[in-house]
C-alpha cells in the first residue's frame, strides 16, 4: 500500500531489542470503519498528511490494517500490581503497538492501538473497546495536553461498525490510536524481573529493558540507579501537576505508571469539582486506594515496586543495592513537595512558596466545599470571597496572602491566569458529550475538545463550561469494563 508508506515510517526498536517482551499479532477485522475524530495538531507533530489519513486507506491504518510491508504489530507483555495485588501476566489484552515513528522534532513516539481485538494477553476480555471510553481517553488526553501536563495523546478514534457487549448492554465499538513517548511501564520491569532466568543469574532481559529505557528516555543517565532516580523525579513532578489541577487518575496500578513520566490509560478518571481529598470516581475503588489525596503516596509505592525490580542491576551486593535504591526512593517526598509547593505558589501569585498558606487554603476549601478550579480564577479576579458560605476564615487567610503579594497586582493576576485553567473537562459535560456521541451526535464532543484544548484563555460564550455543576447533581462515578 503506497499511501500507507507515505503516512508512517515505522521502526520497531522495542520489538527488535526486547523480543521476549512482546508477541507479534494482527489487529482484528473491522466491518465498517468510520473516523470519528482525528487529531490534526498531533498528526502535524508526527509529520503525517491529515488528508491522507482521512482516506479509506488512512482510516484502515488507524485500525491496524493495510500496514506497510514488513511492519508487524506486537502485543506488549507486562505484569502489574492492581489495587495492591500482584498479577504476573497482564499485557496488551486488547491493544497493539504498531511501531515507533520519529516526529518532526526528532522524538521517537509509539503509535499504538486500543480496542483492536483479543491478543494472547486477553484473559477473559473480548479485546474490544466501546466508542464512549475511547472518546473519553482522547478528550482527557487533549485536556491534559492543553494544561501542559505530560500525557499520551489520541491521534484518532475510529468506530468499527461492530457492537461490543458490556454489562449494561451492547455498545458501538471503536479503536483508539494513541501516541506515547513509549509504553514502558513499571509493570514492564516487573514482568522482565520475574522472567525465568535462562542465563544463570545474568538478568539479560531486565538489563536490555533498562538499557532500552535509558536510551529512549534518559540517554545521559550513566547508571541503572540514575535511571531510577530520573523516573522517581519524573513521576514526582507528574503527580504534583495532577494535584495542582485537581486530577484523579482512578487506576494508579503499576501497569499504568510510565517510565517516561507521561500520564497513561484514562479510564475512570476525572477532575475535582468541590475540593475534597477523599474524592474517588472509580466504581471499583471501594476502599478509596486511588482517591485524590492518596495519589502521591501511591506513586511512591509504585516506584518502590520499580526499585525492587532494578536491585540486581544496581549492585551485586543485595544489601548495598537495597540501600542505594532506598536512598533514591526517599527523594520522592522532597521532589514531590517542591514541585507541588512551587506550583501552588504560582497558582496563588506568590513570589516564593508558602506550603503552610497553601495547606490552610485547601483545608478551608474542603470545609466549605469550594469548587477547586473556580477558586483560583476567582482569586486573581478578586471575586473569591463570594465562594465561601462563611467568608470570615477566608478573610483571615486572604490577609495573610496579601502580606506576601508583589506590588504589581495586574501583573500578578495575569501570571496566575496563565497557570490556573478556566476550563477543565467537567464530569457533567464529559458524560453528556460521550452519551450524545455514542448516540450518533458528535457535535458536543468536538466542542468540548475545543474548549478544554485551550484551557487558560477565557472566551465569551463558554460560561457554562467554566461553571461547576448545579448543586444537587449526583456524585460522578465512572464504571470500569471499558
Ligand atoms: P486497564 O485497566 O485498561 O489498564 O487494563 C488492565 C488490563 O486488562 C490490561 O492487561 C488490558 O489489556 C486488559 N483489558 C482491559 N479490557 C480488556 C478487554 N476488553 N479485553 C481484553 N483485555 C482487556
Ligand atoms: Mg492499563
Amino acid at each position: 500500500m503506497t499511501v500507507a508508506r507515505t503516512l508512517f515510517e515505522f521502526d520497531d526498536s522495542y520489538a527488535r531489542e526486547l523480543p521476549s517482551l512482546s508477541v507479534p499479532w494482527t489487529a482484528a477485522p473491522t466491518p465498517a470503519p468510520e473516523l470519528l475524530v482525528l487529531n490534526e495538531g498531533l498528526a502535524a507533530e508526527l509529520g503525517v498528511d491529515t488528508a491522507a489519513l482521512r482516506e479509506p486507506s488512512g482510516v484502515s491504518l488507524l485500525v491496524g490494517h493495510g500496514l506497510p510491508e514488513g511492519v508487524t504489530p506486537v502485543a506488549q507483555a507486562y505484569a502489574g500490581h492492581q489495587f495492591g495485588g500482584y498479577m504476573p501476566r497482564l499485557g496488551d489484552g486488547r491493544a497493539l503497538l504498531l511501531g515507533e515513528v520519529t516526529d518532526v522534532a526528532g522524538r521517537r513516539r509509539d503509535v499504538h492501538l486500543k480496542g483492536s481485538g483479543r491478543t494472547p494477553f486477553a484473559r477473559g476480555g473480548d479485546g474490544k473497546a466501546a466508542v464512549g471510553p475511547m472518546l473519553r481517553e482522547y478528550l482527557i488526553g487533549e485536556a491534559m495536553h492543553g494544561l501542559g501536563i505530560p500525557t499520551t495523546r489520541g491521534l484518532s478514534v475510529v468506530a468499527t461498525g461492530e457492537r461490543v457487549q458490556r454489562e449494561w448492554g451492547p455498545l458501538p465499538g471503536a479503536v483508539l490510536c494513541r501516541v506515547a513517548a513509549s509504553h514502558l511501564r513499571v509493570g514492564t520491569f516487573q514482568y522482565a524481573a520475574h522472567l525465568p532466568d535462562t542465563t544463570g543469574g545474568d538478568q539479560d532481559v531486565l538489563r536490555a529493558l533498562a538499557d532500552h529505557a535509558i536510551a529512549r528516555h534518559h540517554p545521559d543517565a550513566g547508571s541503572y540507579l540514575e535511571l531510577y532516580r530520573r523516573v522517581v523525579d519524573a513521576q514526582a513532578e507528574l503527580v504534583a501537576r495532577w494535584m495542582l489541577v485537581g486530577f484523579v487518575h482512578g487506576v494508579m496500578n503499576t501497569d499504568n505508571t510510565t517510565i517516561s513520566g507521561e500520564t497513561i490509560d484514562y479510564g475512570p478518571c476525572a477532575f475535582l469539582d468541590a475540593y475534597d481529598p477523599a474524592t474517588v470516581f472509580s466504581s471499583i475503588d471501594h476502599r478509596g486506594r486511588y482517591a485524590y489525596g492518596n495519589q502521591p503516596a501511591i506513586a511512591q509505592w509504585n516506584l518502590a515496586r520499580l526499585g525492587e525490580t532494578l536491585l540486581p542491576l544496581i549492585d551485586d551486593n543485595g544489601e548495598a543495592a537495597v540501600e542505594a535504591a532506598t536512598a533514591v526512593l526517599s527523594t520522592f517526598a522532597d521532589s514531590y513537595q517542591r514541585h507541588w509547593a512551587e506550583g501552588m505558589a504560582a497558582k496563588l501569585g506568590l513570589p516564593t512558596p508558602d506550603p503552610r498558606l497553601a495547606e490552610d487554603l485547601l483545608e478551608l476549601m474542603h470545609a466549605q466545599r469550594v469548587d477547586f478550579t473556580t477558586f483560583f480564577r476567582a482569586l486573581s479576579a478578586e471575586r473569591a470571597r463570594s465562594l465561601f458560605a462563611e467568608p470570615e476564615p477566608f478573610d483571615a487567610w486572604a490577609a495573610r496572602r496579601a502580606a506576601l503579594l508583589p506590588a504589581d497586582g495586574a501583573e500578578t493576576a495575569a501570571a496566575m491566569d496563565r497557570v490556573n485553567p478556566v476550563y477543565i473537562p467537567r464530569n457533567h459535560h464529559v458524560e453528556e458529550a460521550l452519551t450524545r456521541a455514542t448516540a450518533g451526535d458528535p457535535a458536543p464532543f468536538h466542542r468540548l475538545v475545543d474548549v478544554v484544548s485551550t484551557p487558560f484563555e477565557e472566551r465569551p460564550g463558554l460560561e457554562d463550561y467554566a461553571a461547576p455543576p448545579q448543586t444537587g447533581c449526583a456524585p460522578h462515578i465512572t464504571y470500569c469494563g471499558t
